[in-house]
């Protein structure tokens, strides 16, 4: 990165690190789109979460937000690039200062962080004198797709990726570390956002999986947008009491596949 900086300059090196953040966004959503919305479509289609598909002017808007969110995200970027610069964040480069188990404890710490930062960010973006000037465009998307997964406002956009240099300023991580959490992070918001459940019915009665959250839960937030707000785990909706009544319900109509689907929520 420095190398970049000195060599293009600042912009050019924004406008590279946008890229980056669009073309991998293009990337980790237009493959499960190929497969799950073209290729496999009618195999697969006793897995859909809402029966209906939705339009494709609705999939250009949300890639056109993408690339939105794509520009802020690079912004912030540049953003924790000047504050590893000036030596104010906790950032390490050499392993052994901290061993391999706080590398991988350090990854599950951001993502503890994020959730608990994401679910009450969420919780106040739903506020009625907030929610059309932050959250709105991201319900516009009823049936979500993978490429759902960055379409936001702008001002969204930019309060999503607030957590980021929080995490840096507050947390020692190494760039490998950020590097991975970022890949994860964005995994989970495509796997949030599939419109499929491809996961067995079991998984949300297992002792430990079951605090991890699956596509139906956030797939119902974009259906009723009064339930299911957090984001990786379910503490948080547990402990408010915010998961969706029929939560359980429709998981077990789509997973194993009977006449319950067309459950209303
Ligand atoms: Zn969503
Ligand atoms: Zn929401």
């Amino acid at each position: 990165m420095e190398y970049l900086i000195s060599n293009f300059g600042i912009i050019q090196a924004v406008l590279i690190a946008i890229s980056i953040v669009f073309i991998r966004y293009l990337f980790f959503s237009g493959i499960p789109y190929s497969i799950l919305y073209v290729i496999r479509r009618k195999n697969i289609a006793h897995k859909r979460i809402q029966k209906n598909f939705p339009k494709s002017m609705r999939i250009k808007k949300e890639i056109k937000h993408s690339f939105s969110t794509a520009i802020v995200f690079g912004g912030i970027g540049l953003c924790i690039y000047t504050l590893k610069l000036n030596g104010l964040t906790q950032i390490y480069t050499d392993f052994s200062n901290y061993g391999l188990g706080y590398f991988a404890l350090s990854i599950l710490i951001m993502l503890l962080i994020h959730d608990t930062y994401f679910y009450w960010m969420h919780r106040v973006v739903h506020h009625p004198k907030l929610f059309g000037i932050i959250h709105k465009v991201h319900h516009q998307s009823r049936n979500p797709t993978p490429f759902t997964a960055f379409s936001f406002d702008v001002a969204e956009a930019v309060v999503e990726a607030a957590i980021i240099p929080i995490i840096i300023l507050i947390v020692p991580v190494h760039p490998l570390a950020i590097f991975l959490f970022f890949n994860i992070s964005l995994a989970f918001n495509v796997m949030g956002h599939l419109g499929y459940e491809f996961l067995p019915s079991w998984f949300i009665k297992h002792p430990i999986l079951k605090w991890i959250n699956t596509s139906t839960h956030h797939n119902m937030h974009h259906q009723k947008a009064n339930a299911n707000y957090g984001l990786y785990f379910n503490f948080w909706d547990t402990l408010m009491k915010t998961n969706h009544k029929h939560y359980h319900k429709k998981f077990y109509a789509i997973t194993k596949n009977n006449k319950e689907k067309s459950i209303t929520i």
